[in-house]
């Protein structure tokens, strides 16, 4: 995934991501080494020398800037023009997008109870101040006079499409209602800001506090020595001397379940984590998604929407509830009858075996393993030697950019991390000129959200003579010391899936901050990191990287074919997970304020059921009380752009096979009609502009079995 956490903040600000425009720092900021852009290469952060004590001087002193900067540009005497008026404003605000970057990705990725306060205590405070922004009338009287005659301006296609966008995130932020309802939008924006921070807290509690415990090695069989006794250490350094721990991760599915012989333990697993959230204690999430959905709803109807998802989606590519809801239905049934007989398969294979049970949620990915053994004769832990990180990671995935866009990179350790496993890279375009820095921060801890995600330190923008600094965030087991760290191949597809983002980053070549890199519709966003994901099964990549971590031996090639052919296997599940949370996530912000329920588990159940979804050994791929995309912020009524985007993606796979697959030019073509452009143009246009025609569904649905 994309977390553009701070992005999506200083998106909606219309912050500069300046790290460049400098304002003299004020007294209380004395000594906090946020107060300036950074003096490291490409502006990278003083990791070292920042202190969770620097934040909040540092974001009310950026605020106080940027206001004043405002006021400065709403209060001129002068007429309005494009550049004393929206060039101005995409050069506001840089200490606060300093301190915005910097604070958001530490605490998504290395967290703590402090950070953790900062964030309920700002995030309020922030929503107020983009409110204080974008409800100022006389700005917002300049924004609308320089569109009106925007024809006449004679700007660049660049410029123009700045002006209008920014006249379209005033009119989404209600700068055209009345004062008394600017008023009311103001409380329910703070509210939404405190509900969200306080969900995503609570998400990683729960999660931290639905871990497995059990008492003997017995009832972890299956799972390797080395991950028992992993679970061992978990326990102990919990005070649980003699027991054994494993974490849950943020999916409702747990990796660990595909190897559990025992039932019960299995069984005990999955229903730790389908309870999350909702089984009463401290970290119940059951109120605050009401409150949620409900704040959202109030705040569509104020703006004049059906209903939330209306209001979202407008923005998107995908426009409106209908088209969204069509293509979630639509392949609904037979995503579901997929899984049907994938069920039908694995249950056989319980009775074969004498089992005597129903196939459950617990069970599935343990008899899948048997079944793809079976079925392809290799079972998922044949790969993980040929999967070791560094191998992945450099003749891997840098390689594939290597022979697509010429890129090349070189590890440094001279500058500071925020944790000693976070590596840091140049990256040098073709021409042998530095392009990016590249944070790769891979392994998972416990005070790191889930899941996998990219964010920038540092956004390109020409106005602001800034480059890249991207950061790729994975959470991949920790092996004992002296271990090496060896991949699933999920996990593999989701390294270079992230990279694929990482690109979309350093790639960025545009004037405006407002465009730079990923700041592209969210359901257009996971487009190019799904299309780099081809690039991990591609053969000469393949053969570069998939090596024996011990012996230096190539991947069988017949483990490798196995590897493609069964790419195809458990489609039914997944996809059928996938559209469950899609289509969740899209009931939930496609109510009214008055259909706001009160029983959560009540109205998810009911609502799998009316979408035909409600297979229970399938639950959704995240259930509402820890859907963390969609009641955390980023992907509220967006939790479907996955699949949209596979709809590009699958049809640029097509267009590299087409022509010739891993070369030079192919890259090059990317690069320059989509990657580089940000969100300069409409990302329609872009894809058009690379591809010669709008998209086709035929190779998605290929992809997927879905035909
Ligand atoms: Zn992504």
């Amino acid at each position: 995934m994309n977390r553009p956490h701070m992005l999506v903040i200083a998106a909606a600000l219309g912050v500069a991501f300046s790290q460049t425009v400098l304002a003299a720092p004020a007294a209380e900021l004395a000594g906090n080494p946020l107060a300036t852009a950074s003096s490291l290469p490409f502006h990278y952060p003083a990791f070292d020398k920042i202190k969770d004590e620097h934040f909040i001087p540092a974001f009310n002193e950026g605020m106080r800037q940027q206001l004043k900067e405002i006021e400065a540009i709403a209060n001129n005497k002068a007429a309005p023009s494009f550049d004393n008026t929206v060039v101005a404003m995409e050069k506001s605000g840089a200490l606060l997008t300093r301190v915005q970057t910097v604070f958001y990705n530490l605490q998504g990725a290395n967290t703590n109870d402090k950070l953790d306060a900062i964030d309920s205590e700002m995030s309020p405070k922030l929503a107020a101040h983009s409110d204080a922004i974008f409800l100022n009338p006389k700005l917002w009287a300049r924004v609308k006079s320089l569109y009106e005659k925007r024809e006449s301006l004679k700007l660049d296609a660049e410029s123009k499409h700045l002006l209008e966008r920014y006249h379209t995130d005033f009119v989404r932020a209600g700068a055209q209602l009345s004062a008394a309802d600017k008023e009311k939008l103001k409380a329910i924006n703070g509210d939404i800001a405190k509900l969200q921070t306080a969900f995503t807290q609570n998400v990683l509690k729960e999660t931290n506090a639905s871990a497995l415990v059990v008492d003997s090695r017995a009832e972890l069989a299956g799972m390797s020595d080395a991950a028992i006794d992993a679970a061992a250490a978990a326990a102990k350094a919990k005070g649980m001397d003699g027991k054994f721990l494993v974490a849950v991760v943020n999916t409702s599915g747990q990796p660990p379940l595909a190897e559990l012989t025992n039932r019960a333990t299995r069984e005990k697993l999955m229903a730790l984590s389908l309870a999350r959230g909702s089984r009463g204690g401290e970290f119940d999430s059951r109120e605050l998604v009401l409150k949620i959905a409900k704040a959202r709803a109030e705040k569509a109807t104020l703006l004049g929407y059906a209903n939330f998802a209306a209001y979202s989606l407008e923005d998107q590519t995908a426009h409106d509830t209908a088209s969204v809801n069509k293509l979630l239905s639509e392949l609904a049934k037979p995503a579901v009858n997929n899984a049907r007989k994938e069920a039908a398969d694995l249950q056989a294979v319980v009775d074969a075996e004498k089992g005597g049970f129903q196939i459950g949620a617990a069970d599935w990915a343990y008899y899948t393993d048997k079944v793809r053994a079976q079925r392809f004769a290799f079972d998922e832990n044949q790969l993980k030697p040929y999967f070791e990180l560094d191998n992945v990671l450099i003749n891997g995935v840098f390689y594939a950019a290597n022979k697509l866009y010429g890129l090349t990179f070189k590890e440094r350790k001279d500058l500071p991390v925020y944790n000693p496993d976070v590596r840091v890279f140049d990256v040098f375009d073709a021409d042998g000129k530095q392009l990016a820095i590249f944070l790769a921060d891979m392994y998972a801890r416990s005070n790191k959200q889930g899941g996998a995600w990219m964010n920038e330190y540092i956004s390109q923008s020409s106005l602001l003579g800034t480059h890249s600094v991207v950061a790729n965030h994975l959470n991949i087991p920790k092996p004992p010391a002296g271990e090496p760290t060896l991949l699933t191949y999920d996990e593999v597809k989701t390294a270079f899936h992230e990279f694929g983002h990482a690109l979309h980053g350093m790639f960025s070549n545009v004037k405006y901050p407002r465009f730079s890199g990923t700041s592209v519709p969210r359901d257009f966003v996971e487009y190019p990191s799904q299309v780099n994901e081809m690039w991990a099964v591609w053969p000469a990549v393949l053969s570069n990287y998939a090596k024996h971590y011990k012996t230096g031996a190539p991947m069988p090639k017949e483990l490798l074919d196995k590897v493609i052919a069964s790419k195809k296997f458990n489609q039914g599940f997944m996809t059928t997970e996938y559209l469950a949370a899609s289509l969740l996530d899209q009931r939930w912000h496609q109510l009214t304020p008055a259909q706001i329920p009160t029983d959560v588990l009540g109205f998810e159940a009911q609502s799998l059921k009316d979408m035909g979804v409600d297979f229970a050994p399938v639950p959704p791929r995240y259930r509402t009380t820890y859907f963390s995309h969609s009641f955390s912020g980023g992907y509220s009524a967006g939790y479907y752009a996955y699949l949209w985007s596979e709809k590009l993606d699958a049809d640029t796979v097509e267009w590299f096979k087409e022509n010739g697959g891993l070369q030079r030019k192919n890259g090059d073509w990317f690069r320059a009609k989509l990657l580089s452009r940000g969100g300069t143009d409409d990302a329609m246009n872009l894809f058009r502009n690379f591809r010669g025609r709008d998209p086709v569904i035929e190779p998605l649905l290929d992809r997927r079995g879905l035909k």
